[in-house]
């Protein structure tokens, strides 16, 4: 059952970033305002180079934007000191990568092991916490292989079990299925829209896939470091049988969303 989640957890008005290389400037994103709200998979599209990585990373603070106020949960990150950052990440933010990111020479259950850790969880506490989290995306019987032993989809899955050792409000993931098969994706995004619809995160994932539209409750397409559309799809895909395969129509897809 889908519970009803209206609240802001990131607020950005203005957000500029300008790369310098020595004296050349680059202006990667100009001046965005994004909300993004709990419980809502938001996606996050456009041609390559047009800003999402940035547009992520700043919202995921590991990079401070040029100018523009930003705020999680309410606090000013601008205002706070680089010090700060760190904390903010570790409480509120899981990050998904489309290369995984793995340690090869750690199991499933280390590799999540290690995130919650870093978070001060140790012994048995965190052996039955990663048994939950494994159980979540649906590997608990995966919980001893090695990466090299999993599928994309299921190294993927080790990963957003990884991102919510924190038990982060927000979840981002930068082209997450983008490496992954038909089949792989498809598992991927649901349990991204589980994570927002069921657990009342908010999740952004960043995508090329035209596949996975069709399981977004909202659409941001960047263009040239701005954002030129927003869409909210009013009926996100739910129904089992349907292909993830198979790329929408464009007359199909008009039908389902509103502005
Ligand atoms: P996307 O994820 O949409 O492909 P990015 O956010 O990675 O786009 O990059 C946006 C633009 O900023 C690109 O033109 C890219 O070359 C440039 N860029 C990204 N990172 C840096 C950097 N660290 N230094 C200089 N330019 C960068
Ligand atoms: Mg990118």
């Amino acid at each position: 059952m889908r519970q009803v989640h209206s609240k802001q957890v990131i607020r950005a008005k203005g957000l500029s970033k300008i790369y310098r290389e020595g004296a050349a400037e680059f202006r990667a994103l100009q001046s965005v305002d994004l909300d993004v709200h709990a419980g809502e998979l938001t996606l996050m599209m456009g041609p390559s180079g047009s800003g999402k990585t940035t547009l992520l990373s700043i919202l995921g603070c590991i990079l401070r934007a040029s100018d523009g106020r930003l705020e999680i949960l309410g606090e000013d990150v601008g205002s706070l000191p680089e010090g700060e950052l760190p904390r903010i990440r570790r409480e509120a933010i899981g990050f998904v990568f489309q290369a995984f990111n793995l340690f090869p020479t750690l199991t499933a259950a280390e590799n999540v092991a290690l995130a919650l850790d870093v978070r001060g969880i140790r012994g048995p506490v965190a052996q039955k916490r990663g048994e939950e989290l494994l159980a979540e995306v649906g590997l608990a019987q995966k919980a001893r292989s090695f990466p090299a032993d999993l599928s994309g989809g299921q190294k993927q899955r080790v990963a957003i079990a990884r991102a919510l050792a924190g038990d982060p409000p927000i979840l981002l993931a930068d082209e997450p299925t983008a490496a992954l098969d038909s089949t792989s994706g498809r598992t991927v995004i649901e349990l991204l829209q589980r994570l927002a619809h069921e657990h009342g995160r908010a999740v952004v994932m960043v995508t090329h896939d035209p596949r996975v539209l069709l399981f977004g409750d909202r659409i941001v397409h960047l263009e040239d470091g701005r954002i030129v559309k927003e869409k909210r799809n009013v009926q996100t895909r739910r129904d089992e049988t349907s292909s993830f395969g198979e790329a929408p129509m464009a007359a199909g897809l008009s039908n389902q969303f509103s502005i």
